[in-house]
This record gives C-alpha cells, sequence and structure tokens, in this order.
C-alpha cells in the first residue's frame, strides 16, 4: 500500500489573502484560515515528493514544509501566480546536483522560456536554475512510485490541466468541465476544486458552480482553493457549506491510499 499525502502549500487567488493595503474585514482578520498564499499543493507518496505550480510563494511554501526533496513540478498553466516562484528550485538542483523536471504543455513551455530567459540562454549565468522541460498533455506521468493524470480543463479560453491520483483531483483556474474530462473524474473521492468568490467570474468558478461540480463527481469530501478575499471568511463561509465540503486552509493535509 502507498499512502499519499497532498499538502495545500497555499489556496488564496493571484493577489493572495491578505491582499495588499486592503482595508477589508477578511485581509484584517486574525483567523490563520483567513491567510492564502497563491495557490499550490505538495504530493508526497513513499518515493516521490512533487509539487503542482511554482507561484511567488513558492521559496515559503518550501520552507513551511521543510520540503527537503523534489523530484517534480508540474504546471497547470503559466499565469505568473503559477509560476512566479520557479526560478526558487535552484536550491534543489544545487542538491540534487540534477535540472529540476518541469512538466507543462507547450504553449505554458514557451511561456516559461521567456519569464525566464536567463535559465535558457548559450552563456548561462552561473547558479541560475536548471529547468529541464518536458512535454505535459494528456498521457499520465509517472514519478517514481506515483502515477498523475492530467485532465484537460477551461479557464475562460485557456486550456488548464487538472491532475487525478487515484481517488483524489486536484483542479484549480477552471470555469469549464468538458462532458470528457468529466469522465475522467468519474469515481473521484476527494476533490480539490477552484471556488474564486461568490459572485460570477469570467475565468474562475463561483462557490455555487464549484459545488454543483462537485455534486456532479459525487465526491466524498471537497475542498475549495484559489479564494479571493471577497468569498468572505472562512468561518463565515463554511457555517453555510455542505458537511461535506469546506474552504481549504493554508497547511492543510489530505491523505488517501493507493
Ligand atoms: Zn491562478
Ligand atoms: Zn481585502
Ligand atoms: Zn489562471
Amino acid at each position: 500500500m502507498n499512502t499519499v499525502n497532498v499538502t495545500i502549500l497555499g489556496c488564496g487567488t493571484s493577489q493572495g489573502v491578505p491582499v495588499i493595503a486592503c482595508p477589508c474585514d477578511v485581509c484584517n482578520s486574525p483567523d490563520l484560515r483567513d491567510k492564502r498564499l497563491r495557490s499550490s499543493i505538495l504530493i508526497k507518496s513513499e518515493k516521490a515528493t512533487v509539487v503542482v505550480d511554482t507561484g511567488p510563494d513558492f521559496r515559503q511554501q518550501m520552507l513551511r514544509e521543510k520540503v527537503k526533496t523534489l523530484d517534480a513540478v508540474l504546471i497547470t498553466h503559466s499565469h505568473k501566480d503559477h509560476i512566479a516562484g520557479m526560478d526558487d528550485v535552484r536550491s534543489f538542483n544545487f542538491l540534487s546536483k540534477k535540472a529540476m523536471k518541469v512538466y507543462a504543455s507547450p504553449a505554458d513551455q514557451a511561456v516559461i522560456r521567456t519569464e525566464f530567459a536567463y535559465a535558457f540562454g548559450e552563456n548561462k549565468y552561473p547558479g541560475v536554475p536548471k529547468l529541464d522541460l518536458i512535454q505535459l498533455d494528456e498521457q499520465p506521468i509517472i514519478i517514481n512510485d506515483l502515477k498523475i493524470q492530467p485532465i484537460q480543463v477551461l479557464h475562460r479560453h485557456l486550456s488548464v490541466y487538472a491532475f487525478r491520483i487515484g481517488p483524489f483531483a486536484y483542479i484549480t483556474d477552471a470555469n469549464y468541465i468538458s462532458e470528457n474530462a468529466m469522465k475522467q473524474l468519474e469515481g473521484v473521492e476527494y476533490l480539490v476544486i477552484d471556488a474564486l468568490r461568490k459572485e460570477k467570474h469570467i475565468s474562475h468558478f463561483t462557490l455555487d458552480e464549484a459545488i454543483e461540480v462537485s455534486r456532479k463527481i459525487g465526491a466524498r469530501k471537497t475542498w475549495f482553493t484559489h479564494i479571493s478575499h471577497l468569498m468572505g471568511k472562512a468561518s463565515d463561509v463554511n457555517k453555510n457549506l455542505p458537511e461535506n465540503m469546506a474552504l481549504a486552509w493554508d497547511g492543510m493535509l489530505i491523505s488517501f491510499d493507493l
């Protein structure tokens, strides 16, 4: 049996919560569940450690969770709040003496090559991150003892990858899931899904839309991520959610067996 531990490294939207200089009640709440770094998860099995997305808070997240080795990074899409911290994988490069495997779609690879051009040039400055870009498509990804199934979802018009590992699925930055993708999500018991806020948004699920998707999938437990300060305080929102659903919080752990 292989026990997999998924840690929520961050469950905030692109600005994080609190938002810089925001006077609202949520941003000034003392509740630790109202402090959200940018969205990312850590997946740890017996033989593999993987991070999904390297947002602007990647360094802080690695330090907080005391991550000592990292086998690979999976990129859902190349919006800044999901890739901005990639430079800091070099700490792992220095220890492992190897390039970091970064799984990204061809379109996202092109963005990474532009944003981090200094890591791909001919005469690189010493100490720049070593990134081994690997094609991410619909094929399962095998990292040591972990098998991860990428599933394409839509973030308005943009293709984003969700990831499924056995009974667990992680869907960030989405507002549309095709029938084909819904089929690939059949049987998921533990779901982490994008729910930006209560009001409609052009590229993210609202809380009600995310609840509906969770019900369609029939997940036993659902946690919402990529949360805006406009969602309200965690303690208020959680009171009105179905019993098997809650807002995620930074540092939260989900464990399951494969
Ligand atoms: Zn995002
Ligand atoms: Zn605020
Ligand atoms: Zn996005």
